[in-house]
Formats: structure tokens, C-alpha cells, sequence
């Protein structure tokens, strides 16, 4: 359900954006994966529900894209894995005959001040957050080149959004793993966005500021830490995964044809330096 804004206004207004498409979005049965996948679904895409564990999550999201009358599957890869990345595309192409919309999600934080910090912990979370990302955008860009443009369902050949994060230009302390990884996903996102532009596949990502999900429920569950945390966010409210579905279904729409190679920040002001509207 969305929070703030009615669904079926959402409805209304992303209705058929995405009609004929098929979306794949890793990390799909939690948070902003899951809120992505079913506005994906109700902007009109067939969608493959991602998922690492947690098969019942995945079909609940299954259950409630298909109510809008599109398809959707859940599949189980780990997006770090380079074979199960290969198969799930694959499983893609032959469950709906080809793949328009890739959203690469699927993340995860292992925190640690920097000298207490493993290398189990730095590699994992670089694997998952990076590599994964690497590796669905490589297969995903092999099946948009292979399938070329289809006027009448998109002007692009394929639209790959890379979920990062402020933390790819904001430094984090005792999270050096994870702000290494987006800011890898940004220079990524760039430089294959440039790379593919000529054949017409739009590279772009996203940049949630702090989104209530399981991924940072200590930093909004306890009224302090609310407190806190808002202090970070000039627009006076946590985001709900619901902004970032929004935006994901907008970019990967012709209404952005022309948007390449752009990190789109939905952050409520996060990265506006908010310590300066009182301070400097
Ligand atoms: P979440 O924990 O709710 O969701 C993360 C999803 O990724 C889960 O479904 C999880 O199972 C999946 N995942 C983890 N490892 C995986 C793997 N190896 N293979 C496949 N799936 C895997 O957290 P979220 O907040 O919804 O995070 C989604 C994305 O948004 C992440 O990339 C995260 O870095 C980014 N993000 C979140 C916030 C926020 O405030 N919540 C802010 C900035 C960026």
C-alpha cells in the first residue's frame, strides 16, 4: 500500500507507462526491491521477483503484481554468483521472450569500524552490492543488444537502473564496505551508460537518501534515532519505499528517454549539506 500518496492515483498515473515490458529486479521480496517490483507491475510490466532467501516474501509479491493483470515469477540467485546470474536472465528470456528493464537492487550492509573490520565483511558486501550489479547489467546488456529496439514497446534498446545510495558521494564512517561499493556503483553506472548509449540502452541509477526498510531498521525504530536521523533531512520525513518505486518506474519509462547516465537522488534534501542551513 502506498503511504502518501493514494494507490490508485499511483495507478492512474503510471498506468500502461510500462506496458509490454519485462522487468527483472534483484533483491525483489524486501524493502525498496519489493516496493519497486509492484510499481513496476502496476505502471503495466511483467515482472521477475529476485530473491536470495525467503521464498514465501517473493510469492506475496508475486501474488500482488499479478493482480494488476500482468505476469510475474519469483526466482531464486544470489547476484554474486556469476552462474545463477547467467541462468536467471536466461529463465527471463524464456518465461517472457525477452528482457526490457533491469533494476539492480539487491544490497546489503556488514558494518564495522574500519580496524575491527574483516576482509569476510568487505568482500561480501563489495561481492553483493558491486560484482552483483556488474554482473546482472553484463547479461541483462547481452540480451538488449541481442533483441535491439522494438519501437512499439520502447524507444531504448534496454533501460538498466543501478540502485545506489547518498553514500555514493557522502563519506560513512564505520561503514567504509559499503560507501566504497556505491561509490564503485556510481563510477559503474557512468561509465557503462556511456559505453551502451549508442546502442540506445539507457544506464541510470538511483540514490535513496534513508528509506525505511529492514536494512536500517536501528537507525528509525527507536524515537531517538528518529530524531536523529531526521536532523539529516531538510524535507522533515523518512522515505518510504514507495518514493524510490516511483522514480525507478519513471526512468526506466520513455518519458525519460533522454536521461542517461544520471543518478537521480531521492534523498529529501540528504545530500544538500543540511549541517550548513545553520552553520558555515
Ligand atoms: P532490504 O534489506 O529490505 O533489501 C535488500 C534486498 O537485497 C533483500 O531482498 C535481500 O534478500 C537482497 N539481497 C541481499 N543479498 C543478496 C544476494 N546476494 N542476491 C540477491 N539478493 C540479495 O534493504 P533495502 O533498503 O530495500 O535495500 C535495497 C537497496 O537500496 C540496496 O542496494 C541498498 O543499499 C539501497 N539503499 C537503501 C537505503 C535505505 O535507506 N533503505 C538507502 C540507500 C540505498
Amino acid at each position: 500500500m502506498d503511504s502518501h500518496i493514494e494507490a490508485s492515483r499511483v495507478g492512474a498515473l503510471s498506468a500502461g507507462l510500462l506496458k509490454g515490458q519485462t522487468a527483472l529486479v534483484t533483491g525483489a521480496n524486501s524493502g525498496i526491491g519489493k516496493a519497486t517490483a509492484i510499481g513496476l507491475g502496476r505502471a503495466g510490466a511483467d515482472v521477475v521477483v529476485n530473491y536470495v532467501s525467503g521464498l514465501e516474501a517473493a510469492e506475496e509479491v508475486v501474488r500482488e503484481i499479478t493482480s494488476f493483470g500482468v505476469r510475474a515469477v519469483a526466482h531464486e540467485a544470489d547476484v554474486s554468483q556469476e552462474a545463477q546470474v547467467t541462468a536467471m536472465v536466461d529463465r527471463t528470456v524464456q518465461d517472457f521472450g525477452t528482457l526490457d528493464i533491469l533494476v539492480a537492487n539487491a544490497g546489503m550492509q556488514r558494518d564495522a569500524t574500519f580496524t575491527d573490520m574483516t576482509l569476510a565483511q568487505w568482500q561480501k558486501v563489495l561481492d553483493v552490492n558491486l560484482t552483483g550489479q556488474f554482473l546482472c547489467a553484463r547479461e541483462a546488456t547481452k540480451e538488449f543488444r541481442r533483441r535491439g529496439v522494438v519501437p512499439e514497446v520502447s524507444r531504448a534498446a534496454g533501460k538498466i537502473i543501478c540502485m545506489s545510495s547518498v553514500h555514493q558521494v557522502i563519506p560513512w564512517a564505520g561503514h567504509v564496505n559499503y560507501a566504497s561499493s556505491k561509490g564503485g556503483v556510481q563510477m559503474m553506472m557512468q561509465t557503462l551508460a556511456q559505453e551502451l548509449a549508442p546502442e540506445k540502452i539507457r544506464v541510470n541509477a538511483v540514490a535513496p537518501g534513508a528509506i525505511r526498510t529492514p536494512i536500517n531498521r536501528s537507525a528509525w525504530e527507536t524515537p531517538e534515532a528518529r530524531e536523529d536521523l531526521l536532523r539529516l533531512i531538510p524535507y522533515d520525513r523518512i522515505g518510504d519505499p514507495e518514493d524510490i518505486a516511483h522514480a525507478v518506474v519513471l526512468l526506466a519509462s520513455d518519458l525519460m528517454d533522454y536521461v542517461v547516465g544520471t543518478t537521480l537522488y531521492v534523498d529529501g534534501g540528504m545530500t544538500l549539506f543540511p549541517g550548513f542551513a545553520t552553520g558555515g
